[in-house]
């Protein structure tokens, strides 16, 4: 017997049959005489929906009301998933994340799990009840419903198998695992039969969303054994039920790795925009002036780029930020443009970033330059570039993106054959 936690994504549970279909895959393990709880996602495009219509509302909103409203997609699709197991006759019963509880700090919208205590769920394992649980929201000290930013329930499920000190958490999904890139861009990637946290963790921080990067940072931190699964295949086929070596990929240690590659994946995100604030004064503090500004209004700077003009006394700093936050971020520095003491600020959107990950550049050379020449034979103009020592990541026009993924896929070896 183990006990499992079972994630299924919104296009798992996209319409009653496809639930069905799930509830499927939960009876199996529970004839199997495993103990499960489950986690599910809104079903596909609920989200988007409910997000949309907070806009339309205002499109300044308070965060505690958006995530009220956000919060309810994974409340439908819990009690459909308990009502169709229940007519199959699995001894099933949602509950919502304030129920668990599933304690959050105060970010509304993009909240951090800070307590699950486990012992709720395993009461329920002990009645033999399989608990389906929404994903995505939790409650906050405030004790209203918060949201765990988009994907997050991802990180319900693993923070979820952490708490309960679960055997395995499944992340079943609408592919069969994780590839060397999103196969929807690169027909020709691989489903790889086992991934580091550690590149995990890259790949997702670097927009290969099949998982929500809190989830792997969590699976990572308390060695969770995560799987990324396919909830479209036949339930019944065979080695579904395998209790130790599902069909996808398993996320693990880099040392579960015998075969290491150099480069293991390449991630992309579009919708990157630029900012640039030209001629800053290059002095202490700085930096600092820029950047605390845009940390307080909660905005990921990615990419930043120094240059500093030949007498020393200017800089030209060009950073990164996510499209949707670009406005917001350049609101920002405008109020603080006069103790910046810049020339300008300048701001493009239309961008793209392309990463390349593997643990294995630690001990090798020349990733990086294999990467500039195969762009370069493309006619790819690159902007700008960040390494670090498992990753080097390009910032491109966005329109060049699947070109320069399937380019770099293909000159690192990672196509199929
Ligand atoms: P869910 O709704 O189940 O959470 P998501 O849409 O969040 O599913 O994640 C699954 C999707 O992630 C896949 O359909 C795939 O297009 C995309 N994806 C991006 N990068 C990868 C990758 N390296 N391997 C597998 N899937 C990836
Ligand atoms: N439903 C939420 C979203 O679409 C959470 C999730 O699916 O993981 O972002
Ligand atoms: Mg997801």
């Amino acid at each position: 017997m183990a006990r499992i936690v079972m994630k299924f994504g919104g296009t798992s549970v996209a319409d009653i049959d496809r639930i069905r279909n799930v509830a499927r895959h939960v009876k199996r393990e529970v004839d199997s005489g495993n103990e499960v709880a489950v986690v599910v996602s809104a079903m596909a495009g609920k989200t988007n929906e409910l997000v949309g219509w907070t806009r339309e509302a205002s499109p300044m909103h308070d965060a505690r009301e958006y995530d009220a409203i956000v919060a309810s997609g994974e409340q439908v699709t819990a009690g459909l998933l308990a009502i169709v197991l229940q007519s199959m006759g699995v001894n099933a019963r949602s509950w919502q994340g304030w129920q668990i509880p599933i304690k959050t700090d105060m970010t509304h919208g993009a909240a951090r799990i800070t307590d699950i205590d486990g012992s709720f769920l395993i009461k329920r394992f002990t009645e033999g009840q399989v608990a389906v649980i929404a994903g995505f929201q939790g409650i906050s000290p405030e004790n209203r419903i918060s949201t765990l930013g988009r994907g997050g329930s991802d990180t319900s499920a693993v923070a979820i198998a952490a708490a309960v000190k679960a055997d395995r958490c499944d992340i079943y999904t609408d592919v069969d695992g994780v590839y060397t890139t999103d196969p929807r861009v690169e027909p020709k990637a691989r489903r790889m039969a086992k991934i580091s946290f550690e590149e995990m963790l890259e790949m997702a921080s670097l927009g290969a969303k099949v998982l929500q990067v809190r989830s792997v940072e969590l699976a990572m931190v308390h060695k969770v054994r995560t799987f990324v699964r396919s909830s479209f295949e036949d339930p019944h086929a065979p080695g579904m039920g395998d209790p130790l070596n599902p069909p996808g990929t398993l996320i693990c240690d880099e040392d579960e790795i015998v075969e290491q590659q150099v480069v293991t994946g390449i991630a992309f995100a579009r919708d990157e925009a630029q900012i640039s604030l030209r001629r800053v004064a290059d002095r202490p503090g700085v930096s600092a002036a820029i950047f605390v500004p845009l940390a307080e209004e909660h905005i990921n700077v990615d990419m930043i780029v120094q240059n500093v003009s030949e007498d020393g006394s200017k800089t030209d700093m060009t950073f990164t930020v996510p499209s949707g936050d670009m406005d917001k971020a350049v609101h920002a520095l405008d109020k603080v443009k006069a103790e910046i003491g810049c020339d300008s600020i300048q701001s493009e959107t239309g961008l793209a970033k392309i990463s390349v990950i593997g643990t294995g550049m630690r001990s090798h050379a020349g990733v990086a330059a294999t990467a500039f020449k195969a762009l370069a034979e493309k006619g790819i103009n690159i902007r700008a570039i960040t390494t670090s020592e498992i990753k080097i990541s390009i910032l491109i026009d966005s329109a060049y993106t699947e070109l320069a993924v399937r380019t770099l896929h293909s000159v690192y070896g990672l196509d199929k054959h």
